[in-house]
């Protein structure tokens, strides 16, 4: 069978399993397991703290530092499938395109690895080709997280990632941070007509959100220097706020959904330290001096690093190659790229399909792009072989 048809058959077998991220991928991870075990790939599964899902990490070649990783998250937004022309969980051709759930969002890049893996397997190659498939990427890369950290703890020093997210196999060496928070007001209820008496969270969380507002402003003028991103500085954004419970009592709680997304990693710093001194310094003293039961607590919903662009690129170096892409871009939409370059590893994005099929009802991939793909993944064989 041609690499082509075998990936079109592996990428059938991945739709299927409805791994969306609420829900379990652990047969997902068990299917790409016995693929990767019978090419003779040593494996290494983890599994996050509720059980339900599992992190792959695959080794083709020899052991040891230096390795090229390619990665892709194993977890696809939900679909609703009434909104589909076919059954989102079965693959389904028409024309030039294959079309499912994580067709290019991405499965059908883990469908090509996954094709090439015998391929690999039956080369001498001069470093370790790894598989990294992980989870709960569409929810804040936490499997990513969790891999990063094991792969370190286990002593594996790859030098390079490539991270198969759609990108029309063009190459995208930077994206910005994706940083959010829920920060909870607690204060004390009372009656309207007696202010003082009470501790107005609703008051107290928008003098904090006029604080972050600030703070907008005066990253603007932090851009670093030919910044490429658009807008060139770090953003902040207050997308929900709530609290209180009528007019005439005084609010005794209230909640800020915020994000931030940083161009350098110093600047979600900066952000942290203003807001937290504020808080320390100005907030607290005044609610507490009230009501010494106030409180104001911020929840990390995720934080996912940025992928910095870097002058020398090992990956960039190699995907260009691949590719005979002659430039590499930059994006808005966070990957778990800047993860594995925070681990030291030269972290770079090129994988098939566009982003713009990406977490839409009829979801495809064109069959070109997987082509393309299989392209790439064959130049890299050749280019490991010892
Ligand atoms: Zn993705």
């Amino acid at each position: 069978m041609d690499m082509l048809a075998r990936t079109s058959e592996i990428l059938a077998r991945l739709v299927a399993f409805p791994t969306v991220s609420a829900d379990s991928n652990l047969e997902l991870i068990a299917y790409a397991a016995d693929l990767l075990s019978d090419a003779g790939a040593t494996l290494s599964l983890s599994r996050d703290a509720s059980g339900a899902k599992a992190n792959l990490f695959a080794t083709l070649g020899p052991a040891g530092d230096g390795g090229i990783v390619l990665s892709g998250h194993t977890d696809v937004v939900p679909a609703d499938a009434s909104e589909w022309t076919s059954d989102p969980y079965t693959l389904a051709e028409r024309g030039d395109r294959l079309y499912g759930r994580g067709t290019c969002d991405m499965k059908g890049f883990i469908a090509a690895c996954l094709a090439m893996a015998p391929r690999f397997a039956e080369t001498r190659l001069a470093r370790p080709l790894h598989l990294a498939l992980t989870y709960d990427e569409e929810i804040g890369c936490f499997g990513a997280r969790a891999l990063v950290g094991e792969i370190a703890r286990a002593g594996i020093r790859p030098a390079v990632a490539i991270i198969g997210e759609p990108t029309g196999m063009g190459v995208i060496e930077g994206h910005k941070g994706c940083y959010e928070y829920t920060t909870e007001f607690t204060g004390l209820e009372g009656h309207g007509s007696q202010p003082d008496k009470g501790v107005n969270a609703v008051e107290y969380a928008t003098r904090y959100v006029s604080r972050l507002l600030d703070l907008g402003e005066r990253l603007k003028a932090r851009a670093p220097a030919g910044s490429r991103f658009d807008p060139p500085w770090t953003t902040v954004q207050v997308g929900r706020m709530s609290g209180g419970t009528a007019r005439n009592v005084i609010a005794g709680a209230c909640s800020v959904e915020w994000e931030m997304r940083p161009v350098q990693p110093e600047d979600a710093a900066f952000v942290k330290t203003d807001l937290g001194d504020y808080v320390d310094r100005v907030l607290l003293p005044a609610m507490r001096a009230v009501s010494p039961a106030s409180g104001i607590v911020t929840h990390v919903v995720g934080e996912v690093e940025g992928l910095q662009v870097v002058d020398e690129s090992e990956a960039r170096d190699i995907v260009c190659a691949l590719t005979g892409c002659d430039h590499a871009d930059v994006v808005p939409f966070g990957t778990e790229a800047g993860l594995f370059q925070s681990a030291g590893i030269s972290s770079i994005i090129c994988g098939p399909g566009s982003i713009a099929q990406a977490h839409k009802p009829d979801e495809f991939i064109a069959i070109g792009q997987l082509a393309a793909c299989l392209e790439m993944l064959d130049k890299l064989r050749s280019r490991l072989a010892g």
